[in-house]
C-alpha cells in the first residue's frame, strides 16, 4: 500500500466524470479534482437537446449530476480544488493544489475551457453589474430589460434564445456577416420576434463604471467606421472559450491558441498522460466528444497500468 494514485482526473465536466465512471468500473479508484467551475460547462446551460438517450432533452446540470452519481457509484472519489501546478519530471507525478500535494501514476487532463471575454477596458469591472457570461446564471437579473448578447456561434443564439424569457428586447450583436451557429439555432433566433440582429458590429467599451452598472456599450461599425453608444442593460459574452491548461505551462504541447495537442485521440507526448474533452478538443466541442474521448483516457489509463504491472 502507499499513498500513490492510479490515476487523478483533473476536471469535472463531461469528459472528467466519463473518465471517472470508466476508471472507477476498471477498479482503479479514481480521484477526480472538481476545480473552480464543478460540472464544466453542461453545469451553466439549460436543455441539451442533442446529447443521446434523453429524446426530449435533458438539463445540462441534471445531466452532468447524473454523471456524477454514476461515477460515485462506483467507487470515484471527488475532490474540490484548484490545481496550481503539475509537474510531469519525475514518477509518480506530483499534482500541486495549494499546500497540498498529490502523488499519481497517471493523469487525464479533462479541465476543459472557460468563458473568452472580449478585453475591454471597463469589461472586468463590470462582472456581476450587467455583464456575464453566463445567462443561466445571472439572466434572471434582467427581467423586463434590454439584453445584448456578443458573438455569432450556437453559444451566442443559445444564450439569446434563453434570455429572451426575462427580456425585453435581446439585440445580438456580431462583429461580421457570415455565422458559425449551427442552421438549426440560428433560424430559431432569427424566428424570434424578441431578438434583434446587429452584425458588422464590434463593441469598443462598456458604460458606465461610474454608476457600477450596465448602461450601454459604445459600438463601431466595422464597416464604416462610426462609433455610437448603443443603450443596453447588461451584455452576455458569448464568444468562445478558452482551455484550460496553464497548469501544464512548459510541460505538454499546445497549438498556438493554447489547446493540448493529442494523437491517437488523448495521447500526450508524456506517457501515463492523456488529455480528453474540450481542453484538447477545438473541432467538435460536443458534450458527446467529450465523454468519448473521456472514455477513451480512462480505457488507456487501465492498458498503460497493465503494462506496468499495477
Ligand atoms: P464558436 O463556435 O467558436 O463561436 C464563437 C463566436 O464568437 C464566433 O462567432 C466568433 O466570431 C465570435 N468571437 C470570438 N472572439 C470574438 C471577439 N474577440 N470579439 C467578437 N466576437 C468574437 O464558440 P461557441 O459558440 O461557444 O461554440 C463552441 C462549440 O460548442 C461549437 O461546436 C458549438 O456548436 C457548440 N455549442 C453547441 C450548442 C448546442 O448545440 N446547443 C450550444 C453552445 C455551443 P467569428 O465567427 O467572427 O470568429
Amino acid at each position: 500500500m502507499d499513498n500513490i494514485r492510479n490515476v487523478v482526473i483533473i476536471g469535472s465536466g463531461c469528459a472528467g466524470h466519463t473518465a471517472a465512471i470508466y476508471a472507477a468500473r476498471a477498479n482503479l479508484k479514481p480521484l477526480v479534482l472538481e476545480g473552480h467551475e464543478p460540472g464544466g460547462q453542461l453545469s451553466l446551460t439549460t436543455l441539451v437537446e442533442n446529447f443521446p438517450g434523453f429524446p426530449e432533452g435533458i438539463q445540462g446540470p441534471e445531466l452532468i449530476e447524473n454523471m456524477r452519481r454514476q461515477a460515485m457509484r462506483f467507487g470515484a472519489d471527488y475532490q474540490l480544488g484548484h490545481v496550481n501546478h503539475v509537474d510531469l519530471s519525475q514518477r509518480p507525478f506530483s499534482i500541486h493544489l495549494g499546500k497540498e500535494t498529490i502523488q499519481t501514476r497517471t493523469v487525464i487532463v479533462a479541465s476543459g475551457a472557460s468563458a473568452r471575454w472580449l478585453g475591454l477596458p471597463h469589461e472586468q469591472a463590470l462582472i456581476g453589474h450587467g455583464v456575464s457570461s453566463c445567462a443561466t446564471c445571472d439572466g434572471f437579473f434582467f427581467s423586463g430589460k434590454d439584453i445584448a448578447v456578443i458573438g455569432g456561434g450556437d453559444s451566442a443564439m443559445e444564450e439569446a434564445l434563453f434570455l429572451t424569457r426575462f427580456a425585453t428586447r435581446v439585440t445580438i450583436i456580431h462583429r461580421s456577416e457570415q455565422f458559425r451557429a449551427s442552421k438549426i439555432m440560428l433560424d430559431r433566433a432569427r424566428h424570434n420576434e424578441k431578438i434583434q440582429f446587429l452584425t458588422n458590429i464590434v463593441v469598443e467599451d462598456v458604460h458606465d463604471i461610474n454608476k457600477k452598472e450596465v448602461t450601454g456599450l459604445k459600438l463601431r461599425n466595422v464597416q464604416n467606421g462610426a462609433v455610437w453608444d448603443f443603450p443596453t442593460s447588461a451584455m452576455f459574452l458569448g464568444i468562445g472559450h478558452i482551455p484550460n491548461a496553464k497548469m501544464f505551462d512548459g510541460q505538454l504541447e499546445t497549438d498556438q491558441d493554447g489547446y493540448l495537442k493529442t494523437t491517437d485521440y488523448v495521447f500526450t507526448r508524456v506517457p501515463g498522460i492523456y488529455a480528453c474533452g474540450d481542453v484538447q478538443d477545438r473541432r467538435y466541442r460536443q458534450a458527446i466528444t467529450a465523454a468519448g474521448t473521456g472514455c477513451m483516457a480512462a480505457l488507456e489509463v487501465e492498458k498503460f497500468l497493465e503494462e506496468q504491472g499495477r
